[in-house]
């Protein structure tokens, strides 16, 4: 791993060497890019006034005036009128898939009923063919106006979908990714409709569940492990439907400004997506996918191949994501104590704790950075454990392991510290608190979600640097209101006043980092990518307001105008 760093440096180094020798006037600029206020995010010039651009990367950073001597006849202007330009913002931790079906599928992410989400399935059954499936995600009981009267344990049951949806079988993701919501004709399909003793058992899944009502009837709701009861019957898709969400993933993210993409957990099939998309030239986003720990196989194949740091910056895979965890919502989050809305219920770890160690161990000796999802503060005092147990036992493999926890959710104050002691990078997404907060505290009670929830500022003291994104689709991929989320810790509507625990604010400054250089630095490219710096890629983001200035209530007016990657526009209002 220290060598391929030191490779990277050695690239940026050798560009920065020949701008600085070679006279301006050899060296032409293909875009010049001025007009408006550029933030850097590099320290040595944190503003700059024109931005020259060779091809796909960046030839020079400062003055109009010295930028204009790489300007020839051929050279593209990009005047900004007064806007705003940062470095290509990165989404640290997404689903880019899910992203891409969440575009296709039925987009739940806005209603604020059950009758809703029933009224959008009995739209769909009117043009689905016989026995088709219906699916869709997005909902979140938790945003309803008014609840059902039949609820179990908080969710609701599936009678009412049941009963618009006779004959498609239909399953419905929630928001967390962590629950899935079948009819019953889903649930025929699956077998899980026996309600003999017998029957009740033959369903128990570990890590996971299938829920009942008092008389044993499936309501419906499927947690975790159990959702593969269902999902399992779901025909796979096709290719022209991979290619199609492939694509709208791609357009979502120039249209959001977004130019580098942390993608948490794919599979075999998923890869072998991404590489046709980058061999037919589809690659217009910069890829930084875990291999799913779901699939043995497949780790062990990589462990033997090596990781594959792409020489073109569009498709690197280096890291392995572990899910340990379930959400807050559905009450998977792995706590020390119980849950207060739920008493004696701790939720659970999805995979045996040993297996991240053993994942640990073999990513620092194949090469490989490790990414946990851990939300509870259970899950994380445990990945710490076996991260640390791994750094004691391979301390020459452990020097710039950059091993992360995905969502770091809710820590105990004493696991806080240890993120920098131990250099685990806390991947957190901001907008999941201004979402998540206003409910959270029922789950965990005032004390807990004040000492250790969502806990930017501090661990950003303690000297780690954080891992900023949305979890899209699970939130939308918006960056401007991740970035008002952790520079306001309010919710969406402004609330409340002063912001949730305000001491863990982020500055804009940190935020802005935690979107760029903090964000690459999660993916070892700090060199390549992050700051706009004489020799790293020209990827760049392009918003119609000082979003550094602006005050904090317009901050949400903030819209992304124009993205350019790889030297080229890709998008413009
Ligand atoms: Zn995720």
């Amino acid at each position: 791993m220290r060598l391929r760093n030191f490779l990277y440096s050695g690239v940026a180094m050798a560009f920065l060497f020949l701008s600085a020798c070679q006279s301006p006037k050899n060296e032409s600029a293909t875009m010049l890019i001025y007009g408006g206020t550029i933030y850097t995010v590099d320290t040595n010039q944190p503003l700059i006034e024109a931005v020259a651009i060779k091809d796909n990367i960046i030839l020079f950073a400062g003055s109009l005036a010295e930028a204009e001597k790489f300007k020839t006849d051929q050279t593209q202007l990009i005047n900004l009128e007064g806007k705003t330009m940062t470095p290509g913002l990165i989404e640290g931790h997404g689903h880019f898939m899910g992203l891409g079906y969440n575009e296709l599928n039925l987009d739940l992410m806005h209603t604020t009923s059950y009758q809703e989400i029933v009224a959008a399935v009995a739209e769909k059954v009117k043009t689905a063919a016989p026995g088709e499936w219906i699916t869709g995600r997005g909902w979140h009981q938790n945003k309803w106006k008014e609840m059902p009267a039949d609820m179990v344990n908080g969710f609701q049951t599936h009678d009412m979908l049941s009963a618009v949806s006779p004959d498609n079988p239909v399953y419905l993701r929630h928001a967390s990714g962590h629950a899935g919501f079948a009819n019953a004709k889903a649930m025929e399909i699956a077998g899980v409709t026996v309600m003999s003793k017998e029957g009740i058992n033959k369903f128990e899944v570990e890590g996971g569940e299938v829920m009942r009502d008092a008389m044993g009837r499936p309501t419906g709701i499927f947690n975790e492990r159990a959702e593969y009861l269902i999902t399992k019957h779901i025909p796979e898709s096709t290719p022209e439907k991979d290619i199609k969400a492939f694509e709208l993933a791609v357009a979502a993210c120039h249209r959001n400004g977004i130019t580098g993409f942390h993608d948490a957990g794919i599979g075999r099939e998923t890869i072998a997506l991404y590489k046709e998309m980058k061999t037919l030239d589809k690659m217009k986003i910069r890829l930084y996918g875990m291999l799913t720990g779901w699939d043995k196989e497949l780790l062990s194949e990589w462990y033997e191949k090596g990781p594959v740091i792409d020489p073109d910056n569009l498709l690197t895979l280096r890291s392995v994501k572990l899910n340990c965890d379930g959400a807050l919502g559905s009450r998977g989050a792995w706590l020390l104590e119980p849950y207060t809305d739920r008493p004696g219920h701790f939720g659970h770890e999805t995979l045996p704790m040993e297996f991240v160690k053993e994942t640990a161990l073999n990513g620092l000796q194949k090469g490989f950075q490790i990414c946990s999802h851990a939300i509870g503060d259970r899950a994380n005092r445990e990945i710490l454990d076996r991260y640390e147990a791994a750094f004691t036992a391979l301390p020459d493999l452990a020097v710039d392991h950059r091993f992360r926890i995905e969502h770091a959710q809710h820590l105990h104050p004493d696991d806080i510290p240890r993120f920098a002691e131990l250099g685990v990078i806390p991947a957190m997404q901001a907008i999941h608190m201004s979402s998540d907060r206003p409910w959270a505290i029922d789950r965990l009670g005032e004390q807990r979600i004040k000492e250790g929830a969502y806990m930017w500022q501090s661990l950003l003291q303690s000297g780690i640097p954080i891992v900023n994104g949305t979890d899209v689709p699970v939130e939308p991929m918006n960056p401007v209101a991740s970035f008002y989320a952790s520079v306001s810790r309010k919710t969406l509507k402004g609330s409340p006043d002063g912001g949730y625990e305000p001491a863990e604010k982020m500055t804009r400054e940190q935020a802005l980092r935690s979107y760029t250089l903090d964000a690459a630095y999660g993916a070892f490219e700090e060199d390549i990518k992050g700051s706009i710096t004489v020799g790293k890629l020209a990827d760049f983001t392009i918003f119609n307001q000082d979003l550094m200035k602006v005050a904090e209530k317009d901050l949400l007016n903030t819209k992304v105008v124009m993205t350019i990657f790889d030297g080229k526009v890709v998008y413009e209002e």
